[in-house]
C-alpha cells in the first residue's frame, strides 16, 4: 500500500481537524516498475519494504535485515532460504551477532489482528515487519454448529431408546468458546514462530478499548463502548461489582439478587448498563412499574449514570491473551484502544489493523513507518477436517470414507510450483495445493483454481502448517 506524501497528509488532516486523515491508497499488486525505478535507471530513495528475516548458523536469530542485503547474501552463497512464509534467510558462516531491542505488538481484533515488529534504533523507533492475520473465529463455530445437528440426527436415528444425558458436562475454569480460542492460538502461534527469528526483547498489546477511569468523560463513553463489550452475565458481573453485591435500594446482602432496570422497560428504559442496577426480589416487586425516582431513590439514577471505576471492563478474550502472553516470560507492554487511537491520528496513520498495532501502548507515541511497507496477509485456514466423510444436509454420508492425507508427499495446503511443460495447460503455476488421491491436484495460484495438475510436475515451496499468505 502507497500512502500520500506526509506533507499532503498534514494538509488534509489540518483542514478536517484532525480526524481521519484521506488518503489515497493504490493497491500493491497495482505496483509498476515506475514505482522502484528512476527514469536514468537508479533505484528510487526511500524504498524500503518489509525486512528480511535472518538467522545465523546454529538458527539463532539475527536482526532482519533489507530485502537488498539479503538478495545479495543469497547471490555471493552466503545465506540460503530457509523458509518462504514469512520469508527467512540462514546466514551460512556467521555465527552470532549484534541485536538491538525488538518488540512484537499486537493488536488482537475479533476477525483480524495486525502484527507489528518494531526495533529500537540509534534513530529511533522503526518498524520493521508488518502482518495481519485473519482468524477463522466463524469457521469454527459453524463447524460445530454442523457437527452439533449431524450428531442429534444420528442420535435421533440410531439410539432413540436410550435416555438424554445431559448433567454429566464441565467446563474447566478460565473456558473460552472454541471460535474465540482459536483466535488467541493463531496469535499465540506467531508470537512463537517470530520468536524463533526475530530477536524478541518485548511484547506489547492493546489490553482494553478504554480506560474506565475516561470513562467518566463524556466524549467517550457512549453506547458504543457499553453495548459492545458488556453481554449477558458480564453485565451481570459488572453490575455485582459496581453495586457492591448488596441491594441497591434496601442494601440488603446474602440473598439472590436480581438486575433490575431503574426506568423499567416497559416506559421505554434501555438495556444501557447506566439505566441497569441490582436489586433482591421483593424490592423489585414492590418497584414494579416505577423509575427508582418514583420509588423513593433519585440518587440511584445519578450514580447509575457513572460506570465502574476499575479494570472490570477488559474484554475476556483481550484478558485470556494477555495471561498467555505473560507466560512467555517476556515483558508485556499493555496500552488501552483510546491510546492507540491518539497516536495514530497524531502521526497521520490510516486505520489498519497492522498500523494500530504499530500505535499500541506508550512505545507507540512515534515510530516510523516506511510508506511503501505493506503487511504480509496471513489467513488462518486450519490443518486438516476430523470429519470421517461428508453429510449431505440431512446428515446422511455423502462421500466414501476420506482418503489418506498425504498423496505423493504432498498434503492439502502446501505451497508448490508446478511447471507443467506439455499438454493443454503448459505453463508455471505457484499456488496453494489441494490434493486428490488419483494424484492430479488443484492448485490456487491468485484468485483462481487451475485443476487436473499431476503431481509429478509439483515441488514444494512451503509445507502447510496452517495458514495461507498472500503478500
Ligand atoms: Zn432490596
Amino acid at each position: 500500500m502507497t500512502l500520500q506524501p506526509r506533507p499532503l497528509r498534514c494538509t488534509i488532516k489540518q483542514a478536517e481537524g484532525l480526524s481521519q486523515c484521506r488518503v489515497d491508497t493504490k493497491p500493491s499488486h497495482n505496483m509498476g516498475e515506475e514505482d522502484f525505478t528512476r527514469e536514468n535507471g537508479e533505484r528510487k530513495g526511500n524504498f524500503s519494504m518489509q525486512r528480511v528475516l535472518v538467522v545465523d548458523k546454529n538458527k539463532n536469530p539475527l536482526m532482519p535485515c533489507h530485502p537488498v542485503r539479503a538478495r545479495a547474501l543469497l547471490k555471493q552463497g552466503k545465506a540460503a532460504v530457509l523458509r518462504q512464509q514469512p520469508f527467512t534467510i540462514i546466514l551460512l558462516e556467521r555465527e552470532g551477532g549484534e541485536t538491538q531491542a525488538t518488540q512484537v505488538k499486537i493488536d488482537p481484533g475479533s476477525k483480524t489482528t495486525g502484527i507489528a515488529i518494531v526495533a529500537d534504533f540509534k534513530r529511533g523507533l522503526r518498524c520493521i515487519w508488518i502482518s495481519e492475520i485473519t482468524h477463522r473465529g466463524h469457521r469454527v463455530r459453524d463447524n460445530l454448529l454442523k457437527r452439533r445437528q449431524v450428531r442429534r440426527a444420528r442420535r435421533q436415528r440410531k439410539t432413540r431408546h436410550r435416555q438424554p444425558r445431559f448433567t454429566n458436562r464441565r467446563r474447566r475454569k478460565g473456558w473460552l468458546p472454541p471460535s474465540l480460542q482459536s483466535r488467541i492460538a493463531n496469535i499465540l502461534t506467531w508470537v512463537k514462530r517470530l520468536r524463533r527469528f526475530v530477536p524478541v526483547t518485548q511484547l506489547a498489546m492493546e489490553l482494553t478499548r478504554f480506560d474506565t477511569h475516561k470513562m467518566q468523560n463524556p466524549e467517550i463513553s457512549g453506547t458504543q463502548y457499553q453495548q459492545g463489550t458488556l453481554q449477558g452475565y458480564e453485565v451481570r458481573e459488572y453490575l455485582l461489582e459496581k453495586w457492591g453485591r448488596h441491594c441497591a435500594y434496601c442494601g440488603i446482602t446474602g440473598v439472590p439478587l436480581e438486575v433490575e432496570h431503574i426506568i423499567p422497560q416497559g416506559r421505554g428504559g434501555s438495556h444501557r448498563v447506566s439505566n441497569l442496577t441490582i436489586a433482591c426480589t421483593d424490592c423489585n416487586r414492590k418497584k414494579g412499574n416505577r423509575t427508582a425516582a418514583e420509588f423513593g431513590y433519585p440518587d440511584i439514577h445519578a450514580q447509575a449514570q457513572k460506570p465502574l471505576k476499575d479494570a472490570a471492563a477488559i474484554n475476556a478474550t483481550r484478558w485470556a491473551l494477555y495471561e498467555q502472553l505473560k507466560a512467555t516470560g517476556l515483558p508485556l507492554e499493555t496500552g488501552t484502544g483510546a491510546r492507540t487511537k491518539y497516536n495514530r491520528i497524531r502521526q497521520g496513520y490510516l486505520k489498519t489493523h497492522w498500523l494500530d498495532a504499530v500505535c499500541v501502548g506508550d512505545s507507540g507515541e512515534q515510530v516510523f513507518v516506511s510508506e511503501t511497507m505493506h503487511p504480509l496477509l496471513i489467513t488462518a485456514t486450519g490443518r486438516q477436517s476430523r470429519q470421517m466423510c461428508r453429510v449431505d444436509r440431512y446428515g446422511f454420508p455423502r462421500t466414501s470414507a476420506k482418503q489418506q492425507r498425504m498423496v505423493n508427499g504432498f498434503q492439502t495446503g502446501d505451497i508448490v510450483k508446478a511447471v507443467v511443460s506439455q499438454g493443454k495447460k503448459m505453463g508455471t503455476y505457484i499456488g496453494r495445493v489441494a490434493v486428490r488421491a488419483s494424484g492430479s491436484f488443484n492448485i490456487n495460484p491468485a484468485n483462481e483454481t487451475v485443476q487436473g495438475i499431476r503431481y509429478a510436475y509439483c515441488q514444494p515451496q512451503h509445507r502447510s502448517d496452517g495458514y495461507a499468505y498472500h503478500v
